[in-house]
């Protein structure tokens, strides 16, 4: 064992068992199973109670872009800890930190977007973008745009606007969600709903969804369209090449605002340092989280665009939301960090022109398994479809849950891989080596021989 592991497995489950409530998880059977206990990572890499070494091929929850056991990001959050552990931003006060990362952000975001309002995680920024997007029409003399559209299988979130926002159907059961004046429209993903039809053709077809749902609620009365670049907790469902730029001709032609939740895609996981940067959008408000601090804390934010900025501090009027930990300071100090070691190892250019156009070749050579339907990916980002017979893209039973005997198959093997559905994704940290990424493929291929 590379690391000394004393830990008592049991007794840890037993006290989760009786204490812990788990998130996004199925009680009952989590009781029955108990939850594999994870105790130390380094790198690509993560260790469970009993002393198994995992790589983790999804990077946490997609989040810990800059890898583990950066020793850098631990030495600000205690000098800062030190200096000023905390202070609020409400009431005209503000400190150092929140100050410069806010203009570190805005140096990296598209050129039109200036200001970001920050937050403790994605969730709420989705929240804060709600509340925001109707404080804008309400300055703007337009309070009766009003509505958002979202897309289904999108997901945003898990508080009650954020899963309201998010078209994942399971949430929406339990507790009455959406909340009012959210409507959603079905999504760009060519496997599962394309049909006969090309990506090309199917990606225009899902656009002009858009377009539809704006004719039947009426221009005047939608606020705002919001959008993954790329859907990830969906499954990777990267859209047809003419899906974005069909959407952003649609966007400009009505007076909508665009929501792009870079919650995933931000900091550097497509290879430029925002989803928007690589589709070419122009958002009014991009929601961000993870990779901002790579989870090394929690924090999160919303970049804004000038000209909704530019009506906040034209028309003024207070606007009634914020955090008590909206910029935290040691928060801001780890991001700050995060940023300069992403920026000193050119992270973000090795995604683009290395690692990523790696992993990306080696994860097509999945696509002869049998069990394979489909395989997909961008930068970081990757997904294989898993069917019974590739032709005609047939599932197995979803009774069996082959996604997530995969799943487990895979975690037993040493490599940590999500499913949603029979679809199989990774999202792992832009710091994997070549050489890391050829033992997740190899890794990959196992659990697939194994499940069959
Ligand atoms: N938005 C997107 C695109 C996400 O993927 C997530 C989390 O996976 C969220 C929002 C919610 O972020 P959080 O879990 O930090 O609240």
């Amino acid at each position: 064992a590379e690391h000394n592991l004393a830990y008592n497995t049991e007794s840890l489950q037993q006290q989760d068992n009786q204490h812990y409530l788990h998130p996004f998880s199925d009680h009952k059977s989590l009781r029955e199973q108990g939850a594999r206990m994870i105790v130390k990572a380094d790198g690509v890499y993560i260790w469970d109670s009993d002393g198994n070494k995992i790589l983790d091929g999804m990077a946490g929850l997609w989040c810990t872009n800059i890898g583990y056991g950066q020793k850098s990001l631990a030495n600000v959050a205690f000098e800062q800890m030190n200096e000023l552990p905390y202070y609020n931003s409400f009431f005209q006060c503000a400190h150092p930190p929140a100050v410069e990362l806010a203009k570190e952000i805005a140096e990296l975001a598209p050129p039109h977007m200036n200001q970001v309002f920050f937050t403790g995680s994605g969730s709420e920024s989705n929240d804060t973008v709600l509340r925001m997007v109707r404080h804008y029409w309400n300055l703007k003399g337009k309070p009766e745009k009003f509505t958002i559209i979202g897309r289904h299988n999108g997901y945003h979130g898990s508080t009650v606007a954020g899963a309201s926002l998010g078209g994942m159907k399971p949430m929406h059961q339990q507790g009455g969600l959406p909340i009012p004046g959210i409507h959603h429209i079905p999504q760009p993903y060519w496997f599962g709903e394309g049909g006969d039809l090309s990506p090309e053709e199917f990606g225009i077809q899902a656009a002009q969804e858009l377009e539809k749902a704006i004719q039947d609620i009426g221009e005047d009365k939608v606020a705002a369209f919001i959008a993954e670049p790329i859907q990830g907790a969906g499954g990777v469902v990267i859209p047809p090449d003419t899906y974005w730029p069909e959407i952003k001709k649609i966007l400009a032609k009505h007076d909508i605002l665009l929501i792009v939740d870079e919650v995933i895609c931000g900091f550097g996981r497509t290879g430029e340092w925002f989803g928007s940067q690589y589709f070419g959008l122009e958002p009014d408000f991009m929601p961000i989280a993870k990779g901002l601090t790579s989870g090394y804390i929690p924090m999160g934010g919303v970049i804004v665009s000038d000209r909704v900025a530019g009506v906040f501090e034209q028309e003024g009027g207070e606007f009634y939301h914020g955090y008590t930990y909206s910029g935290h300071p040691v928060a801001a100090a780890v991001a700050r960090e995060n940023i300069r070691l992403i920026k000193e190892k050119g992270l973000v250019e090795y995604v683009k022109n290395d690692i990523g156009p790696y992993l990306q070749q080696a994860w097509k050579t999945l696509g002869d398994h049998p069990l394979v339907g489909e395989t997909r990916g961008l930068g970081l980002l990757a997904a294989l479809e898993v069917v019974q017979e590739k032709e005609g893209r047939v599932r197995f039973d979803s009774d069996l849950d082959v996604g997530g005997m995969c799943r487990n198959t895979s975690v037993s093997n040493g490599l940590v891989m999500r499913a949603v559905g029979d679809t199989l994704i990774i999202s792992p940290p832009m710091i994997i080596s070549r050489d890391e990424v050829d033992e997740l493929i190899t890794k990959a291929r196992k659990t697939l021989d194994l499940t069959m």
